[in-house]
């Protein structure tokens, strides 16, 4: 196959962060260089540049939380903090000068595809039109904050802000703040601010399964170590990875067996953290270990035991001018509320109005829920691959091993397309139902499939998850078969 670098080429890649970046240095290392990336905001990161409350770090060991081939010897801790992450991402851009083939605060608002062309033209919030011969889109899953829809809102007269959206002009010192939510974020704040507010209250529907996370320092002798020795850079990643591999079943799969040695796992951090009997009743969740998202801290239950902090239970009725009131009639005063409420999940609809073969649009081709061939291509979207996709999502490791999967994928149906000169890539219709079949007959094997979370689409489907191991989405991925796709030629 060619390794063409060809001008008359144009690739778009859509979004700057982990997923957009990884497949513009995968571009570039195979000798493809025509390609743009667009970012609708000032600044590429994605998730490591919108998160910047206190606390905010990866749940995943760094050492695999990197990419694969920009290993990086130098993190300061297991889990590092969003900005060392930023940091990270930021580097690997200059390293790889990406930044002359970037269009920041350029959002994509609609892409249409052209049959007669086999082009798609990305139309910008600006106006201006791109045209693409494929789309790698990148768009993430957890972008757009969710805001809660409590009555009275408007009507308080603190400050609120969304983690993701962190206000770092207010300084929380000493202030009265009121915090709902308690998942992935909240576990992180919370123990972050618990000592410098004068009082903070939580507002927990559902308490989550939590387990000790066990982060610690990396002394610097250590990262010399890494730098010089990179191999056990690399011991140290696929050691780390696999564990998670090894342990992923604990919470992904339905087994009563495997989810009671999770239990007692967090039942054994709960009791290590928290003596009040009343208390821990309040913090434990009542559903199987692994239906929502395991958590993993090492100091957020323990932060309910500080005297200025307090869970609330009851649920919230609205809000006021000078704070929350809960359903017992109590008024809990607060300075600032922050929402810890997670993210819209991006997954049911297309990020943008997506119009493919016949004008079909790729809303219209989800209506029944955001289905894609191996969570990358949609019958009658040809040559649009996307990234983090549906059921694509993983809930024991890092995100990456699976985006880079898809890079790989998609790079290797590049350089076919490029090699042959082919007009279109369009997966068959047959082939992408087989595989969603054969995802959700894996799915009802899974421990989500029992409970409520945001992992569940309103249709009542798991449309994020991969229902099983990294390592196997990997080998799934890991060839490119012809004749799942209708193939046109010019
Ligand atoms: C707080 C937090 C912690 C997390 N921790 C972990 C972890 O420990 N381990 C793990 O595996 N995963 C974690 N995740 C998941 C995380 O989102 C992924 O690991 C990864 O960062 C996703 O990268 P991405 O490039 O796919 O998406 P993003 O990082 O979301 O980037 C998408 C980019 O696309 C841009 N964009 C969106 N729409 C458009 C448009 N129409 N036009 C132009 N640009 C657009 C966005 O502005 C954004 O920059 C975490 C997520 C959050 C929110």
């Amino acid at each position: 196959m060619a390794e063409a670098d060809s001008t008359d080429f144009p690739i778009a890649i859509i979004g700057a962060g982990f997923a957009g970046i990884g497949a513009a240095v995968q571009l570039i290392n195979t000798g493809i260089h025509s390609f743009t990336i667009f970012e609708r905001a000032s600044e590429i990161g994605g998730t490591w540049r919108d998160n910047t409350y206190p606390g905010c770090a990866c749940d995943v060991p760094s050492h695999v939380y990197s990419f694969s081939f920009e290993q990086n010897p130098n993190w300061s801790r297991r889990f590092a903090t969003s900005w060392e992450i930023q940091e990270y991402l930021l580097g690997v851009v200059d390293k790889h000068g990406l930044r002359d083939r970037m269009k920041l605060n350029t959002e994509i608002v609609e892409a249409r595809f052209d049959e007669a062309t086999g082009t798609w033209t990305l139309t910008t919030d600006g106006g201006d039109a791109f045209t693409a011969r494929v789309v790698l889109a990148g768009v993430g899953g957890l972008v757009d904050p969710s805001h809660p829809d409590i009555e009275g809102m408007k009507a308080f007269e603190g400050d609120m802000f969304h983690t993701a959206r962190w206000n770092h002009d207010v300084d929380l010192t000493d202030k009265r703040v009121a915090l709902i939510g308690t998942g992935a974020s909240a576990v992180q704040v919370v123990p972050s601010i618990a000592a410098t507010v004068s009082s903070l209250t939580v507002f927990q529907r559902t308490p989550a399964w939590v387990v000790p996370k066990l982060d610690r320092i990396y002394p610097t002798r250590l990262r010399r170590f890494l730098t010089r020795f990179p191999f056990f850079l690399r011991a140290s990643r696929f050691m780390k990875y696999w564990l998670s591999e090894v342990l992923g079943p604990i919470v992904f799969l339905d087994s009563p067996v495997l989810s009671k040695i999770g239990s007692h796992i967090s039942m054994w951090n709960l009791g290590q953290q928290v003596r009040d009997p009343e208390l821990r009743e309040k913090l434990t969740p009542n559903f199987q270990f692994g239906g929502k998202r395991v958590l993993v801290s090492d100091d957020y239950w323990a932060s309910f035991e500080r005297e200025n902090v307090e869970l609330v239970t009851n649920p919230i009725t609205g809000i006021e001018r000078t704070g929350i009131r809960t359903s017992d009639g109590t008024l809990h005063e607060a300075d600032a509320i922050v929402l810890a409420t997670g993210f819209k999940l991006g997954l049911a609809s297309a990020p943008f109005r997506v119009i493919g073969r016949g004008g079909r649009t790729l809303d219209d081709a989800w209506k029944q829920g955001a289905v894609a061939y191996k969570g990358m291509t949609v019958a009658g979207f040809p040559n649009w691959f996307i990234m983090m996709g549906p059921n694509t999502g993983p809930g024991h490791t890092s995100v990456l091993v699976y985006t880079e999967a898809q890079i790989s994928h998609a790079l290797r149906a590049i350089k076919k397309i490029m090699a042959e000169n082919l007009k279109c890539m369009d997966v068959r219709q047959e082939v992408q139902d087989q595989y969603n079949d054969s995802i959700q007959k894996r799915m009802k094997r899974m421990v989500w499939s029992d409970c409520k979370s945001w992992y569940i689409s309103e249709d009542g489907i798991n449309h994020s998850l991969y229902p099983g191991f990294a390592a196997e989405y990997v080998l799934r991925t890991r060839k490119l078969h012809p004749q799942d796709y209708e193939i046109t030629h010019f």
